[in-house]
């Protein structure tokens, strides 16, 4: 009997029609957890080295942990992944919501799509089946449109919905699939991977609780966790702003990065920051199932570019992409795009630096008004910025280059357009300037999926680790100093092994932020919901499993170690003004320490052998689960 894991995953082939349940194994159980674990193995599994993205064969994989929706904190998340067309390189992404919940509720830990339908369809999971529907009449809706639509003709409103908008409908790279009408998870083009399927949404709705192996254990560890979040710097301030209260720190430390990176300042910031977006647009508190730090919210714009519209899930990445990179502070038009982008089904990093970039192009001369459609591209136009996303999501016109991201603009532009990217291994990271946190820094350069601050979401820059997790991290105390390097390749590793446990548990990011997201927080609640007996170390063996078979996954697709890098950007041009004025990112010796740390081979990429026997995964390694006898 499965206590917290539902016992069993799908494989839904869209080419023949057929499902299959699969019972879980416990060998795969303990050494992936579930989540992100589960999905890179079966992705080193079942990917044949170099296989097109777009390939039918491509497995698009949705999994959940063995905490989701259980009582543990913030456990309705959900994970999925494939390989990315827009990097060519592994992706999982986690999104938020209900739909996660529901998915495991629904009777799966997982479901494997592979295969291609002939017509458009969905799936609808529900009481441990899976039906392949039509979805014609749903082809060309936003993601919003869908979900409704789906909730009507089954008549029920409590069916939870992940969808692709029309930017997944059109393949392109740089769209997430998008749950709940605004949480997105999959960036470098999950989206077109399932649009590329004729998959238009899977809809799950489930009713039956989740066993526990100890349910009295799991509610009192579920309220010390909480107890203990509560007495976190970040919590109070996340409950009453969410993540829009980081612009105030990123200005302070002159880290927003502002009209595609030529500033880490971006002088209108007070007009479009967190404050405003309170007391104009904030119309009530939103959290996603399960958890007791509500960061999120629904907000309604008047009078703006969509005439007047509501959305939800704003976010630190809403004021930053939309608004200080594409030089926009007009906060009513930051939300109309959006609440543009979450139905188009677009990446909300990708999309707005991929447009940041060809502004710049534009005003360098890389770009003229006849490549653009006759469309003047200017830093500050929120107009525009909605229009060139309209464009990406049809692929039309100046919008199909775009919407391949801008390492591919770059090469298709050419005349020195290189020297305006912001993306590492062909994904734009977060408008949070990396020449002003050198921690951040290197964790875009060494993330599996490219450009990205979640793999690794080091906080010790944003503040601090105590004395005691300094010590389990075997960094010294000055990796709380922003602009201090030394220590940081360690912590940085350290911390992408946490996370690539708690996207396997799953736990949010948000609420595991700081001393939860330590195993030794979570061996109790885990082995009180699973009765598998986990330890701390085994715990960190899973997050650093994880990590190396990403690695493996990636140097099979050809990633080299030189691709461990950030664009010349960010190490050649310093912060030209503001509190970093001066620095460019320290990146090789950070980079020598991360590896050793890691016990990757400077040369070739590659774990060492003594690495891989540590954690199962050795030649013999079979991808599933299970090492050869
Ligand atoms: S902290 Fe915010 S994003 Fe995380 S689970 Fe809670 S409501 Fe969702």
């Amino acid at each position: 009997m499965w206590y917290g894991y539902a016992g069993q995953y799908a494989i839904v082939d869209l080419t023949t029609g057929q499902v299959s349940k699969i019972p879980l194994t416990e060998d795969m159980a303990r050494k992936f957890v579930g989540g992100r674990g589960f999905i890179v193995n079966w992705l080193y599994e079942r990917v044949t080295p170099r296989m097109d993205a777009f390939a039918p064969e491509m497995p698009l994989i949705f999994a959940v942990g063995p905490l989701t929706g259980t009582i543990a904190p913030s456990s309705g998340r959900w994970t999925v992944g494939c390989k990315a067309p827009q990097t060519g390189l592994i992706t999982i992404g986690i999104g938020g919501g209900d739909f996660g919940a529901h998915l495991k509720w629904a009777g799966f830990d997982a479901v494997i799509i592979v295969g291609r339908s002939l017509r458009p369809v969905y799936l609808m999971i529900s009481d441990g089946n899976i039906e392949i529907v039509s979805a014609e009449h749903l082809w060309g809706k936003d993601t919003t449109e869908v979900e409704a639509a789906i909730r009507a003709e089954q008549e029920n409103w409590n069916i939870h919905v992940a969808a692709i908008g029309l930017a997944g409908e059109n393949l392109a790279p740089t769209t997430t699939i998008i749950a709940d009408r605004a949480r997105s998870a999959g960036r470098g083009g999950a989206g077109a991977v399932m649009g590329s399927k004729n998959l238009k949404a899977v809809a799950v709705y489930g009713r039956n609780a989740v066993p526990l192996y100890d349910a009295k254990s799991a509610l009192d560890e579920a309220a010390r966790m909480t107890r203990k979040l509560m007495t976190e710097a970040h919590f109070s301030t996340y409950l009453e702003w969410g993540t829009t209260y980081f612009l105030d720190r990123y200005t302070q430390a002159g880290g927003l990065m502002s009209f595609n990176a030529q500033r880490g300042i971006f002088p209108d910031w007070r007009e479009m920051d967190g404050r405003v977006y309170k007391e104009k647009h904030w119309r009530g508190r939103l959290a996603c199932y399960g958890c007791p730090l509500p960061c999120s919210s629904y907000f309604q714009v008047e009078k703006g570019l969509r005439g007047g519209t509501f959305g939800e899930a704003t976010s630190a990445s809403t004021l930053k992409e939309l608004g200080a990179r594409v030089g926009v502070k007009d906060l009513r038009h930051i939300l109309d795009c959006h609440v543009e982008i979450d139905r188009l089904g677009l990446d909300l990093i990708s999309a707005p630096a991929t447009i940041a970039f060809a502004v710049e192009a534009f005003q360098k001369g890389i770009l003229t008004k006849a490549a653009t459609g006759g469309l003047p591209l200017e830093f500050g136009r929120g107009d525009v910025v909605l229009e060139l996303l309209r464009r990406m999501a049809r692929r039309e016109g100046i919008g199909e280059d775009l919407a391949h991201g801008s390492r591919a603009c770059a090469e298709r532009w050419g005349k020195g357009s290189d020297l305006l990217r912001t993306d590492s291994k062909g994904l734009e990271p977060p408008a949070t300037d990396p020449r002003a946190y050198p921690a951040w820094a290197l964790g875009y350069a060494t993330s599996s999926r490219g450009g990205c601050h979640m793999r690794a979401y080091s906080v010790f820059e944003f503040g601090g680790v105590e004395e005691d997790q300094a010590e389990r991290m075997g960094v010294p105390m000055s990796v709380n100093e922003r602009l201090e390097w030394r220590g940081k390749g360690r912590g940085v590793a350290f911390f992408e092994d946490l996370r690539s446990l708690g996207d396997s548990l799953i736990t949010c990011r948000f609420v595991a932020r700081n001393a939860l997201a330590f195993p030794e927080e979570q061996v109790g609640i885990l082995n009180a919901v699973t009765g598998l007996g986990f330890t701390a170390k085994d715990l960190y063996l899973v997050g650093e499993r994880i990590t190396n078979l990403e690695r493996l996954f990636n140097l099979r697709e050809g990633l080299r170690p030189e691709d461990d890098t950030l664009p010349k950007r960010f190490l050649q041009e310093p912060l030209p003004d503001g509190p970093s004025a001066g620095c460019v990112v320290p990146l090789e010796p950070m980079l020598e320490e991360y590896y050793t740390a890691r016990s990757w081979d400077r040369g070739t990429g590659e774990p060492s052998a003594d690495k891989l026997r540590e954690l199962g995964l050795t030649e013999e390694y079979n991808g599933e689960g299970e090492t050869k006898p």
